[in-house]
């Protein structure tokens, strides 16, 4: 039986954004297909989530591999599984000690959450020191320390002590962490408010504030982390380490996925019952992310984003060198970048037209172009969705 997808999308699900009109069936690298079989190049990467691309064979062989062992393990975390151990051992290849114990979760939300909940059970304090146009996720935790008025203001009663600083201001930081701060929660570079990129000092003197305060700093590395700026983890490549680092997005190549790396000395404060959850570390979950770092690793996609990131960049840069008065900025690092637009009307038409001519683009807050594809994608892939770009943009601005 064939069913009218759009129709019954738009019927039954809650609708919580404008959707585009795409049926997706399949993909392949940067590439997916509609229904109708037309092709589209995806610059979004699921929002930076499949760094290996659609229906990476690695992924694809691990997925069936597990999935025909076991899914879910007897009595989930409290027996041992195989390929949980393998991603342990895989994790502590790419984060330094002390960050060498973990949990997991199933999202970034839930990864953020239990950070939250445990930096105040672990100092026994209340306040938790979050940024202005931050983005930490949609549990009613993560939503009382995202810094966006838009994604907080509707639900009453959010959790208590959250208070919020503008991002990159280290005097703001200097007066609001104090020795009542449970925890500091920032994102090395700020995804979902538009890719801002901080100075460079800027981690680092949180983390000084943090361990001077005996704040606890929580790192959220949700859409930064698995090498999507460059390095494993921006944080890190700043030598700056968090008692909590978040991760999701990236780590599984698609498959929904989430993880904490907890200093030795938070987690020795950490005791039985504190978190736990049915589905966190399951052996599937696990199987997939290993396969995944392992890949990302086996093919130094450090080098690769930063040579296509760069080129990318100079591309962006060239666009709005030609077109002025429609390219407000670019900003961004690695593969995570953006291109701000003046006007929203144009954005919009931009986002549109580039859908019609086969290249599909995130837009966020209206004029904020998020450029992140694949990590796995070539200069050459990169080049053809940006020509695609360059005539939508002269379109609009005609
Ligand atoms: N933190 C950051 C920095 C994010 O970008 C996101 C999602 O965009 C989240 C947390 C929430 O992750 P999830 O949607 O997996 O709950």
């Amino acid at each position: 039986m064939l069913y009218d997808t759009i129709a019954l999308e738009d019927h039954h699900l809650v609708s919580f954004g404008e959707k585009t009109p795409l049926v997706v069936e399949r993909g392949s690298g940067i590439d997916v297909w509609d229904v109708s079989g037309r092709h589209y190049l995806d610059f979004t990467a699921g929002l930076a989530v499949t760094s290996l691309g659609h229906a990476h064979p690695v992924i694809v062989k691990a997925l069936i591999e597990q999935a025909g062992k076991i899914l879910q393990n007897p009595d989930s975390g409290l027996t041992y599984a195989p390929s949980r151990a393998r991603l342990l051992a895989q994790l502590v290849r790419i984060l330094p000690q002390p960050l060498h114990r973990f949990f997991f979760a199933n999202s970034g939300a839930e990864a953020n959450d239990a950070a939250l909940k445990l930096a105040r059970k672990i100092t026994g304090r209340k306040k938790i020191v979050s940024m202005m146009r931050s983005f930490h996720g949609r549990t009613i935790g993560a939503t009382s320390v995202t810094g966006q008025p838009i994604q907080r203001d509707r639900y009453a009663v959010l959790v208590p002590y959250c208070t919020f600083i503008p991002y990159n201001n280290v005097s703001a930081a200097l007066r609001a962490i104090d020795d009542e701060t449970a925890a500091v929660i920032v994102e090395p570079v700020q995804g979902e408010g538009g890719v801002w990129v901080p100075e460079p000092g800027y981690l680092p003197q949180l983390s000084g504030m943090c361990r001077k305060t005996g704040a606890l700093l929580i790192v959220d590395e949700i859409q930064t982390g698995f090498w999507r700026t460059g390095p494993a983890f921006a944080s890190i490549a700043q030598g700056v380490i968090p008692d909590f680092l978040t991760m999701a997005k990236g780590i599984a190549g698609g498959f929904p996925f989430g993880a904490v790396a907890v200093s030795e000395a938070a987690a020795a404060k950490i005791e039985p019952g504190d978190h736990g959850g049915t589905y966190c570390g399951n052996p599937l979950g696990c199987a997939v992310a290993a396969a995944t770092i392992e890949h990302l690793l086996a093919v130094d996609i450090e080098s690769s984003v930063k040579r296509v990131g760069e080129h990318c960049m100079k591309r962006l840069i060239g666009l709005q060198q030609t077109f002025p008065t429609i390219v407000k900025e670019v900003r961004g690092c690695g593969l995570l970048l953006a291109m701000e637009i003046f006007r929203e009307e144009i954005a919009g038409r931009i986002h549109r037209e580039a859908l019609s001519r086969g290249l599909i683009l995130n837009i966020k807050h209206g004029k904020i172009i998020r450029i992140f594809p694949a990590l796995t994608i070539t200069e050459k892939e990169l080049d053809v969705g940006i020509e695609i770009l360059e005539e939508v943009i002269a379109t609009a601005a005609g």
